[in-house]
Formats: C-alpha cells, structure tokens, sequence
C-alpha cells in the first residue's frame, strides 16, 4: 500500500524524479524525467550519476562526501549520447534546474542519491528577452539622450490627469515640473489659442490634428521671447489609454532670425532693383528732355539769322545746359554719398557777402512775373565756418525748388544767427506739398510732381549734407499755402551790425513763349503738338515754323481740341500732366481713327515704343529730335 501511494507520488510530481544507488547507478525515473531526457527506464538503468558530463567535478566530490548540490545546467544531450545514455534527443538544449540530495538511515549512512530536476528553458528564454529588451532600451535611451543633446532639444510630456507639464533632463529623467496656467502665461498672446486648442483635442477628443506647431515663448531672464518648433504626438498609459502629450522642443529663433533677415535682404534687393529701374527711367527722361533743346536750339541757331531770336535761342540752350550740368552733379553726389564720402572742407565766409552774391544770380533765374524773390540779409557781416559748396548746394536746391513749385506770389530767402548756430531758409508762397507726401520728401528719386523738371535727388543730396556736416534739415509745408525750407547748421558765428531788411525785387524778367507769336506763313497742313515742355514745345515750334500749329499742355487738351477742331497731324508728347499721352492718344482713336499720330517723347525705352504703338500712335519718335527728322516723318 505503501509502496502504491509512493510510486503514485513519484509518477505525479511537476518535477523529473531519477533514483541512484549507492554507487550512483540509477534505479529508477518518473515518467517526467524519461520523458525530460528522453530515454526509456531500461535505457538509462545502471548508467551512473558520476559518468554524468552535465555534473560539474565539483559537485560529483561534494555528492561522494554526502553534500547535497543543486545548480542549473544548459542541458546537452549530445553530451548525454555520447559518453551515458542514449536519447532520442538530438541537437536539443534544455534549462534545467537540478537538485541532488543524498539520503541517509538514521545512522547517517547514505542511502543513494535522488535527483530532481525541473524544466526551466521556458522562464530562462523569457529571462533571456527581457534581459535583451532591457538592453536595447538603455541603449536607445542613450542614443536618444544623445540626439536630444546634439540637436539642442527638450522633451516635455504634458499629463492630461494632473494638467502638468513634465520636462526630461538628457538622462530622460524629470526636472522641472510646470502647471498648465504658468506654461500658458509665458506663450505669445497670439500662439495661445492654438495650444490650448491642441491640449484640448488631446483631453476630450483623444487626437492630434497636426503634430508639429512654433510657439513664441518668453524666456524669464531676458523677457524676450523665443521662438520654439514643437513636434508632438499623443502618449498612452498602461492600459492603452491616451494620457498625454510628448513634445520634443527645439529652439529655432536663430533661425527665424536668418530667415526674417533674408527676406528683409530680398525685399531689399527687389526694392534695389525697382529703385534703379525708376532711377534709369527718370535719367533717360531728365536727360533727354533738356538735350532736346539744346540739341534742337543748337541746329536752329545756324539756320537764323535774326539777332533777338539767336539771343533767345543761346539763353534757352544755356538754360538747358544748366539742368543737364546739375543732373550730372547731382549724379555725382550720389555716387559719392553711396559710397559714404561726403567730403566736407569747412572756411570762414561772410556769409552776409554770399548771400547777397547767391540773391543776384537766384534773381536772374526767375522768368514768372507773378514771383517775387525777397532777400532777408539782417547782419552787414557774419562770419561762420562752413564748406562754401555745402552752402550754396543746398541753398540753391531749396532756391530751385521753390522757383520751381511757386506760379505766384514771393519766395523768401535768409538766414539767421545765433552765436554756435546758423540757420538759413527759403520761404515760398507756393503749391506746398501735401500732408501724406510729407514723409517722403528726403528720399532718394522721390519727385512728388512727375511732370516737374528733376530727378527727385536734390533733397536726399541735401539730408545727406546735413547730416555729414552735423547739422539739421527740415520744412514747414501746407498745401496750396507754401512752404518753407531750412537747414541749420553748428558753428562759431561772428555776426554784427543789424541792416534794414532789403525789400525784394519784383518784375524780375521773365521768359514768356506766346505761341501764337510766330504763327506766319501758315501752310495747309494743321498740327496739333502736345507738349507741356516750355522749351520743347519752341523747338518744335521754330523748327516747323511754316506750318501752322496749336498747343496742348495736358493730353485731356490734346483730346478736346482734335475732338472740336480739325487738325492734319497731332505730335503727342507721353509724359504730360492731368492725361498722358497714351490714353489721349486712346481716346483720340476712341472717335477718330485716321489721324496721323506720332509719339515725341523722352522715354526710349523699347516698352515705351510698344505702349505708344499699343496705344494708337502711327509712330514713334524719341527726344532728342532733329529738324530733318521732324520734317522726314511730316512729308
Ligand atoms: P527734384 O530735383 O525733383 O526737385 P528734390 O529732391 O529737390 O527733387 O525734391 C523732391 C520733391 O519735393 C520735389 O519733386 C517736389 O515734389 C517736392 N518739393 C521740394 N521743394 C518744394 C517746394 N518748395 N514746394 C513744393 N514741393 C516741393
């Protein structure tokens, strides 16, 4: 009965059960071991424990001095075949953990030895995983610390339970922690909206829409903000469920920097580009018109022979000459300004004497009737240090200007004198300039009226003086009122005597083109000239001095009159106020297409040629024109 309940035990434990004899001969196994190791009772019967490979040395000297041992073995049967049992197991490798004890009788003797041993390839192989798993992580947490430090990045995760921000050192561990209203605070008031949107998607409808954002973000010391790029995507708990969101944060103002410059460095080489563009369309304009007239006058003057018209004719081509010589300077000193050398030699000049000298020669420019010009010279002497050429290029350029923007009234000029400062003025009753032109005044090619004569360079020519000179430039200007120009300037003064104020001239001369004046020997044909160009116009005027011609100075003129009048022939100047030539010359086609119209202009650009062609001119003349060609293009 014994026996029955022993082998029953045996023939049912979870573990391979071997018997030995004294000697280490095995006497019996459970079926659990057979089957472990793969053999039969019989096939196993008598071989010994210490012929066993699996067992170390050590162990089989302990077993022989009745010590128990346990150990774990990898388990090779191949071992097994060769040198103990057979075994139907062949390249098979197990994990066994092995016991051996040794009981004794009650004297101490031993009795034989019984080993058990248990399977554990399974734990060991998933021991084996984990071990491997472990690995991998440290090793990618390493290379991901590594990135983070190499790409200058920060990992946040944001907790949608506790509403807190977690941030990760390089060793991925936490250290800082930040509520959702202190993260909010320091994010730009215009960014907010979308993060608190995303966090929200997150929280209740458990998705990202994106996974990348910029944030600005104030940086606590220098209380500017950043500008950071966000990489985001949900994170999930345990249990599979969305928890957070894991943000990797990169610092990328530098880079915004870079780019904010490049498209200021963009804008301003378009802006560069335009620039030159006006600048090569308003020389080609500037130039040429004046060249027209002398050119022109120069070709007449050999034909005349009246005195009065010759003396008319060398005054209109030294004018002229004067606007070309000033394009040129001004020209000149804006190349000098570009390249930042505005030379200044300071001297001493009375500037009583130079003002006196500059109001005579201002005078003999002014060929309006209607304008005055004043002199207000207070001091008989006042001695200033100043560059003499500074001085009178900026007074004769508001000198200009204002004969230039005043048809009536009076244009003052003089200057006043503190001991360290001098300031002088040109004072005009003319068209004034408009408040929200005001701005552009000083800048470069800016010319507020196109069909005034300039380059819009004066001005700018003039600021940049100022200031190499370390004085001040200014206007007081109202529309339709007048203005006022002034420039001050920073220097010793010695000034004395106060005169009586010198009333200004007035009725200074003036060169008046009535053009009906030469009006004879009309021939059949009838020409309309459409020109605003004083100068211009008498050109063209004298040169077809046979024919008969009437004048428009706007393009909407030029329209009327061929509307109303009958004309044979219409010269139509582009560049005219109220209406241009082109869409006069539009409208004229509008109600008369058969009219010869030929475009005489100082724009010779090839697009220019299109435009007037485009618009209905038969053809196309540039400035400046010759007799013959004029002639030519009539017959
Ligand atoms: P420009 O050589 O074409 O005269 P400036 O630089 O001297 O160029 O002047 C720039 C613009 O300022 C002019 O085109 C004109 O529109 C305006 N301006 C200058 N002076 C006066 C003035 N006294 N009255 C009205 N407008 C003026």
């Amino acid at each position: 009965m014994q026996n029955k309940l022993l082998s029953l035990i045996t023939e049912h434990l979870p573990l391979g059960l071997i018997m030995y004899d004294k000697d280490g001969g095995v006497e019996y196994a459970n079926n659990i071991a057979l089957g472990m190791f793969g053999v039969t009772l019989n096939e196993i019967k008598g071989a010994n424990i210490f012929d066993d490979p699996n067992i170390s040395d050590e162990d089989k000297v302990k077993l022989k001095k009745g010590l128990s041992v346990s150990f774990e073995t990898d388990y090779d049967f191949n071992l097994c075949r060769e040198n103990v049992v057979k075994t139907t197991k062949i390249n098979d490798k197990r994990y066994l953990s092995t016991k051996v004890s040794v009981p004794c009788d009650e004297n101490g003797v031993s009795q034989g030895f019984l080993l058990t041993c248990e399977d554990i390839t399974e734990n060991k192989l998933r021991e084996r995983e984990i071990a491997n798993s472990y690995k991998k992580i440290r090793a990618t947490q390493r290379e991901l610390s590594l990135a983070l430090n190499v790409g200058n990045l920060t990992s946040w995760n944001y907790d949608i339970k506790s509403k807190m921000f977690y941030r990760f050192d390089d060793k991925l561990e936490i250290c800082e922690s930040l509520t959702l209203q202190s993260v909010l605070d320091r994010i730009h008031k215009d960014d907010r909206d979308g993060f608190i949107a995303l966090l929200y998607d997150a929280t209740y409808k458990k998705e990202l829409i994106n996974n990348e954002t910029v944030l600005r973000i104030l940086e606590r010391k220098s209380k500017q903000y950043r500008y950071y790029n966000f990489v985001y995507s949900l994170k999930d708990d345990n249990n599979g469920e969305v928890s957070g969101v894991m943000f990797i944060q990169r610092d990328i103002t530098e880079d915004v920097k870079y780019q904010q410059n490049l498209i200021l460095a963009k804008n301003k080489a378009e802006e560069a580009d335009k620039l030159k563009s006006t600048f090569l369309a308003t020389m080609s304009h500037e130039i040429r018109t004046p060249l027209n007239a002398i050119v022109g006058f120069s070709q007449l003057l050999s034909e005349i022979t009246d005195v009065e018209e010759k003396n008319e004719y060398r005054q209109l081509i030294e004018t002229n000459s004067e606007i070309l010589l000033k394009l040129i300077g001004d020209i000149l000193d804006l190349s000098k300004i570009e390249a930042g050398s505005v030379d200044i030699n300071r001297q001493e000049l009375d500037l009583a004497q130079l003002c006196q000298e500059l109001y005579q020669s201002f005078k003999q420019r002014i060929q309006n009737p209607d304008v005055t010009l004043r002199f207000i010279n207070p001091y008989s002497k006042c001695i200033a240090n100043l560059d003499k050429h500074r001085f009178i290029q900026i007074f004769t350029n508001f000198v200009t200007n204002a004969i230039k923007y005043t048809p009536k009234g009076y244009i003052e000029m003089g200057y006043e004198c503190k001991p360290n400062q001098i300031r002088f003025y040109v004072k005009d009753t003319g068209i004034g300039i408009a408040n929200e032109k005001k701005s552009l005044i000083f800048s470069r090619f800016e010319k507020l009226d196109d069909f005034a004569q300039g380059s819009g360079l004066g001005l700018s020519i003039c600021k940049a003086i100022a200031d190499a000179t370390g004085g001040k430039i200014g206007f007081h200007s109202e529309a339709n009122q007048g203005s006022e120009f002034w420039y001050v300037g920073y220097t010793n003064v010695d000034f004395v005597e106060k005169l009586e104020i010198s009333e200004a001239d007035n009725n200074l001369e003036s060169v008046g083109f009535d053009e009906n004046a030469s009006c004879k020997n009309k021939k059949e044909l009838e020409i309309l000239v459409a020109e605003d160009n004083d100068s211009n116009f008498l050109l063209i005027k004298n040169i077809l001095k046979e024919y008969h011609l009437t004048r428009a100075v706007t393009g909407l003129e030029a329209v009327e009159k061929v509307k109303t009048q009958h004309f044979d022939f219409v010269f139509m100047d582009i560049k005219m106020p109220i209406m241009n030539g082109l869409d006069a010359t539009s409208n004229i086609r509008k109600f008369n297409s058969t009219i010869p119209i030929v475009a005489l202009t100082a724009n010779a650009f090839n697009e220019d040629k299109e435009a007037a062609l485009a618009a209905g001119c038969n053809y196309f003349m540039t400035k400046p024109v010759t007799k013959r060609e004029l002639i030519a293009v009539l017959s």
